[in-house]
């Protein structure tokens, strides 16, 4: 449950940072995320209190790194680790801990998801990216694509 006062703690987070990062644009939305098309952070009041910090941190992160597109699977979880670790800095300057259980269980997410995406869907054997958008097997030779969009859930087909 959000509490009144955790509300007015996120609405003042969310005043402070408009001001020391002036050069992005903060929005609620329904998923939190980072746009780099136009500088926009989308945060989400409903989550809880704790996550709801956590991951308006983390997509500052994003935008402060400059993330912007990914060549692979492998780098996208590479970015994610960087803006935690980021996150993790700006969150001491306002006073927020943030929790390393929390931390690791989005990156698993990011690890289940780049795990499955690796399957060969005909062998089950597990093979190195080609591309941003493909993957081929190595050793069945079965080729399959991937889905490039940033928070897309796992999603494949044969090709
Ligand atoms: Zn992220
Ligand atoms: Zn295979």
């Amino acid at each position: 449950m959000v509490n009144a006062s955790e509300t007015d703690n996120g609405k003042r987070l969310i005043a402070r940072l408009r001001a020391d990062y002036s050069q992005f644009k903060f929005v609620p939305g329904t998923q939190e995320h980072w746009s780099p098309r136009n500088s926009t952070i989308t945060y989400c009041e409903s989550e809880p209190a704790e996550e709801f910090r956590y991951g308006l941190l983390h997509e500052l992160a994003h935008a402060l790194l400059g993330h912007d597109t990914y060549s692979s699977d492998f780098e996208l979880l590479k970015l994610e680790v960087e803006a935690w670790d980021l996150a993790a800095k700006i969150g001491k300057k306002y006073g927020i801990k943030l929790d390393n259980d929390h931390i690791q269980d989005c990156l698993d997410t990011y690890r289940d998801w780049l795990h499955r995406r690796s399957k060969c869907p005909a062998c089950g054997m597990h093979v190195l990216q080609k591309d941003s958008n493909s993957y081929q097997c190595f050793n069945c030779g079965t080729a399959w694509q991937v889905s490039s969009r940033r928070f897309a859930r796992a999603y494949r087909r044969k090709l």
